[in-house]
């Protein structure tokens, strides 16, 4: 495997963290049945497909296509920033079944294997040459209606509960504790004018903010576990969690 700095951080944050939830809420006992067990056994890894060239943050504006044929979906389209697409075995996409009205309400929330014909994962290069995202093309695509989460036109929903637990991962709290200790460790070692790091006032000061701040993080974190538990799904302070961890990361 290539070195890469992105790569530890999104193993934890991606694909099937966020899947499982959507698929107790949403899927099918038959769903439940044969992909719980294989994500938790790590049998299955999840890319996601949301983003399109020109569909970030209007998502909603999405065009992968997928067009009935019986009691299979015809998916043409194309999706963008797939992380860790090349090590997946499966991909759940948003696609658009219905072409009028409320772009919101034409979108459902499809589930299938990345080694169908007519899917081609290519690499997007980045920057600092590593490998961590890619674009999907989907050409004719043959995906069994049974693999919709939800109902047809309802996936926004569907969308919006999976971007809620997104959000408290990429929040990332438990990383960043640990990366904390990992500097501290470091600093008591390091030594500034004759004395550990650790104990330059200034220093020690920023570590404490750090310190105060992911405590703070990890309060909102049970509070999101609360509210999810009492009203069946995370509120709004994922929202936090996502702004300040991303800070913070
Ligand atoms: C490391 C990484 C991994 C990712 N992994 C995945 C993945 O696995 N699966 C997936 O589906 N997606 C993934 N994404 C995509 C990510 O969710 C998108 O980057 C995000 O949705 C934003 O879309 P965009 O980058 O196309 O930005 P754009 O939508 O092009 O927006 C660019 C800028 O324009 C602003 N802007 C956009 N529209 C408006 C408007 N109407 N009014 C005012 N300002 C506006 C935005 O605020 C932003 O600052 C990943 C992204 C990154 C960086």
């Amino acid at each position: 495997m290539e070195c890469n700095r992105h790569y530890a951080p999104r193993i934890v944050a991606f694909g099937p963290h966020m899947l499982g939830p959507v698929l107790l809420k949403f899927g099918s006992d038959q769903q439940k049945n044969e992909i719980l067990p294989r994500i938790l056994s790590g049998e299955d890894w999840w890319a996601q497909g949301y983003s399109e060239p020109g569909a970030g943050f209007d998502l909603a504006s999405l065009k992968t296509r997928a067009e009935r044929d019986g009691d299979h979906y015809v998916i043409n389209g194309q999706k963008t920033w797939t992380t860790l697409g090349q090590h997946a075995n499966k991909i759940f996409c948003l696609v658009r079944t219905k072409q009028d009205g409320k772009p919101q309400e034409g979108i459902s929330f499809l589930l299938m294997n990345i080694d169908l014909p007519g899917i081609e994962v290519r690499p997007i290069r980045l920057i600092d040459g590593g490998h961590e995202v890619n674009e999907v093309f989907f050409s004719d695509v043959r995906v069994p209606v049974a693999n919709l989460v939800g109902e047809e036109n309802k996936g926004w929903t569907v969308a919006k509960y999976l971007l809620t637990h997104e959000r408290t991962n990429i929040a990332g709290v438990g990383i960043s504790m640990q990366a904390l200790e990992e500097v501290k460790a470091l600093t008591r070692s390091v030594r500034r004018r004759g004395c550990p790091l650790i104990e330059d006032p200034l220093f020690a000061v920023r570590i404490a903010r750090v310190e105060t701040d992911l405590e703070a993080m990890k309060i909102t974190n049970f509070r999101m576990l609360y509210t999810a538990q009492k009203q069946g799904q995370p509120g709004p302070e994922t929202s936090i969690l996502k702004i300040k961890g991303t800070i913070i990361n």
